[in-house]
């Protein structure tokens, strides 16, 4: 499969270097494509610039209808995309995979769809007539990574566009080929120029990032790489959504029951392998009940199936790319030689693909780089304490603060011990849990900004008010 590496104003345009795509079930080609250069971000920019006075000033009701029309694409192309998800994420198809995933993405551009923009008066008397209105940005940089590259596209792009703004998306190298295939389905519900897509060598995410006549960056990735994309905004003052890496930490007081939580905490880690920015990545476990959570979850982790995506049975895939296979495989190796004990798993799976199996891991302690690195891995490290505010202290004392959870049959309790969380979001007896109308983001080195819902439209505008 040979795909084009850039569609701007709705025609393919890339140019002549290819860039391969591997397959981390095999280790093999899934596919090349024509990557972009910074002359291609160039013409997207253009593009995305050209059609943006037109897009800002069409009614609300044909944005509405452009979202519907997508969200029914993503339904009719389902199968397709899904397939070409799993050749080159890994994930499977089934369970959480990527028929979840397009389904999910469907879900969200539909409830997008039907968010308001009003004007809202602050005051409208003989005295005094105020009103706010929202007002499209302009050009928005979106640019997505290789976890979840459907859906996290879907969280950039949607909003930006129910909003009046245009679009250069650039998905990851390591994922692009059905972000690319998804936007040219697209192209047939929206004008063109209004959603470009760049894929492509290192040098087009700083060319889209710097350039002056891009209003907004949307950017889900690392840390380090969250912190370039800010100083490259710096110079024109960029507006930015800033969806960083996390720690995050679930605690499990000792009125819960070990058996009861098990799928539910093993789910909220190993969610996608545990490449999720949102997945529970350090479990606290009281000392009274330590041994038997330990326990349950290494029963339940034994009974998952990780294997090829395509595998109807599989229900975790291999890791998505080399550098995190070897990143999990040197914290896990890590940990077991400074006194960590393996319950299961604790080594990769051997093949040509990426594969390593979900490996819990006792005796976990802070201090160790399992615990306090992110992992973003099939990885999960267990701790052990006895003393609750302890427990919250080790938990807030990383630099990141995406989310967290708390574990108890007594939910006032477990409510206020969330509240000590420094997160964006903490659950209760649950982990991960997202959703279309509840913003979600994170603080500290997580980053800033939301997304979902009417909070995180209101990112893709700004306000001008009218006082008369
Ligand atoms: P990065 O965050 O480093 O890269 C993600 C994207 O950013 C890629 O598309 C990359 O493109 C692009 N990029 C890199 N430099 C720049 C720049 N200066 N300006 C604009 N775009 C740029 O993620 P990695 O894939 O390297 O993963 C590293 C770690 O990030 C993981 O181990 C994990 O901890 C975390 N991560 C978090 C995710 C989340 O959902 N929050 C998702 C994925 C990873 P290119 O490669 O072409 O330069």
């Amino acid at each position: 499969m040979l795909l084009s590496g850039g569609i701007i104003d709705g025609k393919f345009n890339s140019g002549n270097q290819r860039l391969d795509v591997i397959n981390p079930a095999t280790g093999g080609l899934a596919g090349t494509i024509d990557a972009a250069d910074s002359a291609i971000v160039e013409a997207a920019i253009a593009s995305a610039k050209a059609a943006f006075p037109a897009w800002a000033a069409m009614p609300d009701v044909t944005r509405i209808a452009a979202l519907q029309a997508c969200a029914d694409i993503l339904d009719g192309n389902a199968d397709e995309l899904a397939k070409l998800l799993t050749t080159e994420q890994g994930k499977p198809l089934g369970g959480m995979g990527s028929r979840f995933e397009l389904g999910g993405a469907a879900a969200w551009t539909r409830h997008t769809a039907s968010l308001n923009l009003p004007v809202e008066f602050v005051q409208d008397d003989a005295d005094a007539h105020i009103a706010v209105h929202r007002k499209p940005l302009g050009v928005v940089a979106a640019i997505a990574p290789w976890n979840w590259p459907i859906m996290i596209a879907i969280w950039q792009i949607m909003p930006a566009i129910r909003a009046g703004n245009t679009v250069v998306l650039k998905p990851s190298p390591y994922t692009p080929l059905s972000t690319l295939r998804m936007v040219e389905l697209f192209q047939q519900a929206l004008p063109p120029g209004v959603l470009n897509v760049v894929a492509g060598s290192d040098e087009i995410g700083p060319a889209l990032t710097a350039h002056p006549d891009v209003a907004k960056i949307c950017f889900t990735g690392s840390c380090a790489t969250g912190r370039r994309v800010m100083q490259s905004a710096a110079p024109t003052l960029k507006r930015l959504t800033l969806e960083l890496g996390g720690n995050d930490a679930g605690i499990v007081l000792p009125d819960c029951n070990p058996k009861a939580i098990a799928e539910g905490l093993f789910w909220g880690a190993f969610i996608k392998n545990g490449q999720t920015c949102a997945a529970l990545k350090r479990l606290f476990v009281h000392d009274s009940i330590y041994d038997s959570v330990c326990e349950e979850l290494a029963s339940f982790a034994a009974t998952i199936k990780t294997g090829p995506g395509m595998d109807d049975d599989s229900l975790l895939g291999p890791i998505q790319n080399r550098m995190q296979f070897d990143k999990v495989s040197r914290l896990v190796a890590e940990a077991k030689a400074t006194g960590a004990r393996i319950l299961t798993g604790g080594e990769p799976m051997g093949g040509n693909g990426y594969f390593y199996p979900a490996t819990i891991v006792a005796d976990a302690e802070t201090g160790m780089a399992l615990v306090d690195e992110e992992q973003f891995g099939p990885a999960l490290p267990v701790i052990r304490y006895s003393n609750v505010d302890d427990a919250i202290e080790q938990a807030n004392a990383v630099d990141v603060g995406l989310g967290g959870s708390i574990w108890s049959a007594d939910i006032p309790r477990a409510r206020d011990l969330a509240m000590q969380l420094e997160c964006g979001t903490a659950w209760v007896n649950k982990h991960g849990a997202i959703r279309p109308d509840t913003p979600f983001g994170g603080v500290k080195a997580s980053g800033f900004g939301v997304e979902f819902g009417h909070h995180g439209l209101g990112e893709f505008v700004s306000l001008h008010v009218i006082h008369d």
